[in-house]
């Protein structure tokens, strides 16, 4: 079972945009009340049993239960019999977001971050929808609770008779989305390795050098665009919070950022239909992302999109049944591709690499590809050696692209 994810865009008139924008209003409010409920409830552990706080007292029991996503929602069915507010929109929407706030509690302890923060008006820009049936689309048109019909741009085909399992409405500066998960009951087995194998290594300078000597040089969105960013965000500076110059100055520096995330998403699609053509195995080396983004070029690292890109890789491979897999990184750049021995440790402007073992010298880029392809080939050889022998006792042929695979593997 897969989960198909489709986006659209969505064309609301004025009076459904209104829906949406009062819709995430009052989940906000629910999202701060929540979590202000378990604030306190935090807070009035902090001090000691036998001292009191310095600042403010909480009218909690000191015995009191901590406020769950259940007792949250057993209030909020009673508080919003009161609240006309809380009446226009949907009840399970509203539960929707106290489950939100739990989730965010447990991954709070799982990764160890901080306390969370309320969130500020505007800030919230997301909802699910769950519960949509079969009946959800209709020609151009989504049926949506308390919205009703609204249109969208059908920019691909959907499943005829999909039952949608989570609709995700998102407010971004270019316009309303919407996100469909679409359950889809079907089996794909596991890719084999099988022809042209290809490694690719990852640097700043050049952003991609494959094993076969393909460079491609990094793009610079994020660079290219800092200098008018910086003039947009001068502009909303000097304008006074909250009036609509702020506004549209503000909306100008939420587009530009936009633009930027879109071209970094797409500019590596294009790339690796490229790169996936003649390939049948695709190994990378698994680079510690977060790590680089917190290192001295971390701006240019985040820039290039390294995690993204790894991503869409994996999901290009995927589509296209190229067999795809990290290897390990480890001092890539430092080993000679011919002889596999280490080398004398170069700097960083130093592009070529000369091995004072076998006298081997190419390019640094490439030759770090080529020991990527090296460790790669070697960690699925086994997965090749154990498919070949199962298809020989069931009766089946082998495939006829895995006999270059092992010519490659022994030079
Ligand atoms: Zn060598």
């Amino acid at each position: 079972m897969f989960n198909l994810r489709l986006e659209f865009k969505l064309k609301p008139t004025a009076t459904q945009i209104a829906v949406f924008e009062d819709s995430l209003e009052q989940y906000r409010k629910v999202y701060n009340s929540a979590l202000k409920e378990c604030k306190d409830w935090y807070n009035l552990r902090k001090c000691q049993i036998n001292s009191c706080s310095k600042s403010s007292e909480y009218i909690i029991s000191a015995d009191g239960p901590l406020p769950t996503y259940s007792s949250q929602c057993k209030a909020l069915i009673t508080y919003r019999k009161t609240n006309p507010a809380l009446l226009r929109v949907n009840a399970t929407l509203l539960q929707q977001t106290g489950l939100r706030l739990e989730k965010s509690f447990v991954s709070m302890w799982e990764q160890s971050q901080g306390f969370h923060q309320f969130k500020k008006k505007g800030a919230l820009r997301s909802f699910n929808e769950p519960q949509l049936g079969t009946t959800f689309h209709q020609g151009n048109r989504f049926k949506l609770p308390v919205i009703g019909r609204i249109k969208f741009w059908q920019s691909r085909p959907i499943p005829q008779g999909a039952i949608v399992k989570q609709a995700r409405v998102v407010r971004r500066s270019t316009g309303w989305y919407i996100m469909l998960t679409l359950p889809w009951d079907v089996s794909i087995l596991d890719t084999i390795p099988h022809g042209n194998p290809v490694a690719i290594d990852l640097k700043l300078t050049n952003f991609v050098a494959t094993s076969k000597g393909l460079f491609i040089k990094r793009t610079r969105f994020f660079a290219d665009a800092e200098r008018k960013l910086k003039l947009l965000q001068q502009r909303v500076t000097r304008q006074i919070i909250g009036l609509n110059n702020w506004k549209r100055a503000a909306e100008k520096v939420a587009l530009l950022h936009e633009y930027v995330a879109n071209c970094r998403k797409d500019w590596p699609r294009k790339l690796l239909d490229q790169i996936c053509d003649d390939a049948g195995i695709v190994f990378v080396e698994g680079l510690n992302v977060v790590g680089l983004s917190r290192a001295m070029l971390g701006k240019h690292c985040l820039d290039a999109g390294f995690g993204q890109f790894f991503n869409i890789l994996g999901h290009t491979c995927f589509k296209r049944g190229v067999f795809f897999q990290k290897v390990d990184a480890k001092k890539t750049s430092q080993i000679c591709p011919n002889c596999l021995n280490e080398t004398v440790k170069k700097e960083l402007s130093e592009r070529v690499n000369s091995c004072h073992h076998c006298a081997h010298t190419t390019d640094k880029d490439v030759a770090a590809a080529q020991v990527v392809l090296k460790r790669g080939l070697a960690a699925v050889g086994h997965r090749v050696k154990m498919h070949r022998t199962a298809s020989k006792f069931m009766g089946i042929p082998a495939k006829q692209e895995s006999p270059r695979l092992f010519a490659r593997e022994c030079h």
